[in-house]
């Protein structure tokens, strides 16, 4: 991959939403992008579209505290850097470095985690169910062929990056 590739795929990662982690009943783990859909080996398809409004809500908070503060941040600091560099203060520049890293390890990002964390709490939880190819709930457990009454399935949101 080149460089130019790498950086096109880091930008993109740092915009898209994060991916959803759908667990299936029967174990397994499936990381699914929203919009897309899945099939898991044990037969069961999952579509995310199912989940649009509360993935909306959960893509406005993970914006809010993983795209725009900290870009704001940022390009303050690049602001003043600048604004430092034009007046030939290169001493100022390192002083605000070093004060602009110590405040953000210290303050701004455990700050910034927390409230992050609590907005996330206040989501709704997720609830996906089995889906036929054509879009159709499937009125079994999900699996073709099956009548088990089906059951919701709780969505973890896996954030990490
Ligand atoms: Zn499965």
């Amino acid at each position: 991959m080149s460089a130019a590739r790498k950086l096109v795929a880091v930008i993109g990662k740092r915009f898209a939403g994060p991916p959803i982690t759908v667990g299936c009943p029967c174990g397994a783990r499936l990381e699914v992008a929203h919009g897309d859909s899945c099939t898991c080996s044990c037969g069961r398809r999952w579509d995310t579209t199912q989940i649009e409004d509360e993935y909306q809500q959960l893509l406005r908070v993970h914006r809010r505290y993983r795209t725009y503060l900290p870009t704001a941040l940022s390009l303050v600091t690049c602001a003043l850097i600048l604004a430092l560099f034009f007046t030939g203060n290169v001493i100022g520049i390192f002083a605000l470095l070093a004060v602009v890293l110590l405040v953000r390890s210290t303050v701004v990002r455990p700050v910034l985690g927390r409230r992050y964390a609590a907005a996330l709490a206040q989501l709704p939880q997720w609830t996906l169910r089995p889906t036929t190819p054509s879009g159709q709930t499937v009125p079994g457990d999900g699996r073709p062929g099956s009548q088990e009454p089906a059951q919701d399935t709780p969505v973890p949101q896996d954030l990490r990056p």
